[in-house]
C-alpha cells in the first residue's frame, strides 16, 4: 500500500500542476491592471491592486518551490510598496521600473508554464502516476503443461480486468510463483493431476500450506467424474470446461475472492448501570464489534447522531424513562426509524417481552444474557439491516450504487472537497452503440456486457472511488482527490482495457467501447453543473467519434 507521504506527495504535485496551469491567467490579470494603469488617472487604487497580485504570486511561488517567481514578484511588490507609501507615483516614462520588473516576472512565470507542459507532453500515458489512482493488480497463476490452447489470450483478457497473470508449465515454476505473492488464485489444467498422483499430492499440500491465501480453479477438456474427483482432492474449489466462459470465470474469481473484510458492527449500549455496560461492551468488543455507551437516557439522541450505531442494545428499566418510552422517542426521528433495538432485561414475564417487541423492539434478551445468544442476535439483525440497505442503495444487475445514491454521494463528497480543499472529478460513461449490441446478440448478452464494465470499474478503480450505475447503459464515477488530468489518464486506461475485452454470445465474439466525459470541482462549483458538464463532455466524445474520454474545461472570462 502507498504510504501517507507518497499520497501527500501526489496531492502536492497535483496542486503544483494546478498552480503552474493557472499562471498564464494570472499574468493576463496583472497585464490588464498594468494596461489600465498606463491609461488611467485614478492610479493609487490600481497600484494597490497590482501590489496585491504581486504579493500573492510571491507567496504561492514560495509554497510551490518556484524561487525565481517569488523573487521577481517580490521585487515588483517592494517597488510598488515604496511608490504607494511615498506617494511618488511613476510618471516619467524613463523611470518605468514597474514595466521592467513586470516583464522579468512574466519571463520567470512563462519558463515554468512552458517547461511543465513540455515535460507533460513527453510523458507516455503509462507514466502518469496511476499507481495511487488504480487498484493494485491481483495475482493469478495459470498452470498448464501445454502452454498453447489460448492461455496467453486468457491471460491478456484477465489482465484487462486488473489481474496480473503468470503462466507456468511445471510444478517447480508453480511453487516458485506461489511463494512470490500472498493471496493468489491458481487456474490449473487437470492434465497436471490426471494419472499423476504425485502432482495431485503436491498441489494439495501446497494448498494446505497456504490455507486461506491460495485458491484453485481447475480446467479441463473432460467432464468425467474421475477428473472432477481428482481436482477436488487436489484442493480445487471450482471446475471449468474449456473453452472458458470469461464472464463465468470472473464471477467465480469474485466469489473466491470474497474475503472483503466485513466492517465491524457498531452497537450503542444504553444502560444506567456502569458495570453492566462494561460487561456487555466487553462481550461485544471481543466479538470484534465497536461499542458506544449512553448511561443516561437523555443523552441517547445526541449519541445516536454522533456515533451512528447500527443497533441499540437497551436496558428495559432505567431511571426517569423506560426502555419502551425511549424507543418511541427514537423512532419518532426519521433518521433512526430503521435502527434495530434489542432489549435487555431481567424481565421474564412473557407479556412484558411481547409488549416490548410490539412497541417496535426487534428482540428481547433476558439478563444475564448468554454471550453467544447476545452476539448471534446482534449479528443477525445488523446483517439483515445491512443487506436491506445494500439492495435499496444498489442496482440489482451490477451491484453498483443506484442513480439517487450516486447523486447523494456526489453532493456529500463535493462538500467534503470544499472543506478540505481537494479536487474531485465526476466521470460519466456511456456504452457506444449499445442498442446494436442488444439488437444483434440479445438483451441478456447486453446485460453481461454491462456487468463486465461494472466489474472492470470495480477492479481497476480505487476502493475510495464511488461508482454507480447512472442509468441504462450509463455509469457515473466520483474520483476523490483526483485532478482532471489524472482522472483522464485513469479513465483512458480503463477505456483501452475495456475495448479489448472479448465478449461472448453463444458462438459469436464481439467488442464494445465506451465514451466518457469528465468534469471536476473546483472548475465547477455546483454538483448539478458538474454533472451537466460531464454529460456535455460525454456528448462531445460521442460527436467526435466515440471510444473517447473528453474533459470539460470552463470558459475563462477574458
Ligand atoms: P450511443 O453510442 O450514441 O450511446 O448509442 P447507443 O445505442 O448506446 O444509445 P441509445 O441511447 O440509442 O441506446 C441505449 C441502449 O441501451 C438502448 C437500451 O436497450 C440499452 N439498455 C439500457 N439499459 C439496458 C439494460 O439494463 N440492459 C441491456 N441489455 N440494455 C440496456
Ligand atoms: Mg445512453
Ligand atoms: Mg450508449
Amino acid at each position: 500500500m502507498a504510504s501517507i507521504s507518497e499520497k501527500l506527495k501526489l496531492q502536492f504535485s497535483a496542486l503544483t500542476e494546478e498552480y503552474v496551469k493557472q499562471l498564464p491567467r494570472r499574468l493576463v490579470e496583472i497585464d490588464e491592471i498594468y494596461q489600465k494603469l498606463n491609461e488611467s488617472t485614478d492610479e493609487v487604487e490600481l497600484y494597490e491592486k497590482l501590489r496585491l497580485q504581486a504579493h500573492k504570486l510571491a507567496g504561492s511561488g514560495a509554497t510551490f518551490g518556484f524561487e525565481d517567481i517569488t523573487e521577481s514578484a517580490r521585487t515588483l511588490e517592494h517597488h510598488l510598496n515604496d511608490l504607494v507609501e511615498s506617494g511618488l507615483l511613476e510618471t516619467d516614462p524613463d523611470e518605468q521600473h514597474i514595466g521592467i520588473y513586470l516583464s522579468q516576472l512574466k519571463k520567470d512565470c512563462e519558463i515554468h508554464a512552458c517547461s511543465s507542459s513540455a515535460k507533460k507532453a513527453e510523458l507516455p500515458m503509462q507514466q502518469i502516476d496511476n499507481t495511487l489512482l488504480l487498484r493494485r493488480h491481483r495475482d493469478i497463476i495459470i498452470f498448464s503443461e501445454d502452454q498453447g490452447a489460448g492461455l496467453g489470450d486468457l491471460a491478456d483478457q484477465l489482465g484487462f480486468f486488473g489481474f496480473a497473470v503468470t503462466l507456468v508449465s511445471d510444478l517447480k515454476g508453480f511453487s516458485e510463483s506461489v511463494e512470490k505473492n500472498a493471496n493468489q488464485l491458481a487456474i490449473i489444467h487437470t492434465s497436471v493431476i490426471e494419472n499423476d498422483k504425485q502432482g495431485m499430492q503436491a498441489l494439495a499440500s501446497t494448498k494446505h500450506q497456504h490455507q486461506n491465501e491460495l485458491s484453485y480453479i481447475f480446467f479441463s477438456e473432460h467432464t468425467d467424474f474421475n477428473t472432477r474427483l481428482c481436482a477436488l482432492r487436489a484442493g480445487g474449489e471450482a471446475f471449468f470446461i474449456i473453452p472458458f466462459d470469461l464472464a463465468r470465470l470472473l464471477d467465480m474469481i469474485d466469489s473466491l475472492n470474497a474475503d472483503e473484510e466485513l466492517e465491524p458492527f457498531h452497537v450503542l449500549i444504553v444502560d444506567d448501570d456502569p458495570d453492566q455496560v462494561s460487561y456487555y461492551a466487553l462481550i461485544l468488543q471481543q466479538a470484534g464489534m465497536i461499542t458506544s455507551v449512553a448511561s443516561d437516557p437523555k443523552t441517547v439522541l445526541n449519541v445516536l447522531v454522533e456515533a451512528k450505531p447500527e443497533l441499540i442494545l437497551m436496558d428495559m428499566y432505567m431511571p426517569g424513562c423506560s426502555g419502551t418510552e425511549l424507543l418511541s422517542i427514537i423512532r419518532q426521528q426519521e433518521a433512526f426509524v430503521g435502527v434495530p433495538v434489542v432489549f435487555l432485561s431481567v424481565e421474564d414475564s412473557e407479556d412484558k417481552k411481547i409488549a416490548a417487541v410490539t412497541n417496535g423492539g426487534d428482540d428481547f434478551i433476558t439478563k444475564p444474557a448468554e454471550p453467544e445468544i447476545l452476539i448471534a442476535s446482534i449479528t443477525n439483525r445488523i446483517m439483515r439491516t445491512r443487506n436491506i440497505r445494500y439492495f435499496m442503495e444498489r442496482d440489482s444487475l451490477t451491484g453498483l450504487l443506484n442513480h439517487s445514491n450516486l447523486k447523494e454521494q456526489l453532493i456529500r463528497e463535493k462538500m467534503r472537497a470544499e472543506r478540505t480543499g481537494n479536487d474531485l472529478c465526476f466521470a460519466m460513461i456511456d456504452l457506444d452503440l449499445f442498442k446494436k449490441v442488444n439488437d444483434t446478440y440479445g438483451h441478456l448478452t447486453g446485460d453481461k456486457v454491462l456487468k463486465s464494465l461494472s466489474r472492470i470499474l470495480l477492479e481497476r478503480l480505487r476502493r475510495t472511488d464511488i461508482i454507480g450505475r447512472y442509468g441504462g447503459e450509463e455509469f457515473g464515477i466520483i474520483l476523490l482527490n483526483t485532478s482532471l488530468e489524472n482522472a483522464e489518464g485513469v479513465l483512458n486506461e480503463i477505456r483501452e482495457n475495456f475495448s479489448r475485452v472479448r465478449h461472448q454470445a453463444e458462438d459469436k465474439e464481439f467488442f464494445v467501447t465506451f465514451s466518457c466525459g469528465i468534469a471536476c470541482f473546483p472548475d465547477y462549483q455546483d454538483t448539478d453543473q458538474i454533472t451537466q458538464e460531464a454529460d456535455r463532455a460525454l456528448y462531445n466524445a460521442k460527436e467526435k467519434g466515440r471510444n473517447k474520454v473528453l474533459v470539460a474545461t470552463p470558459v475563462k472570462n477574458a
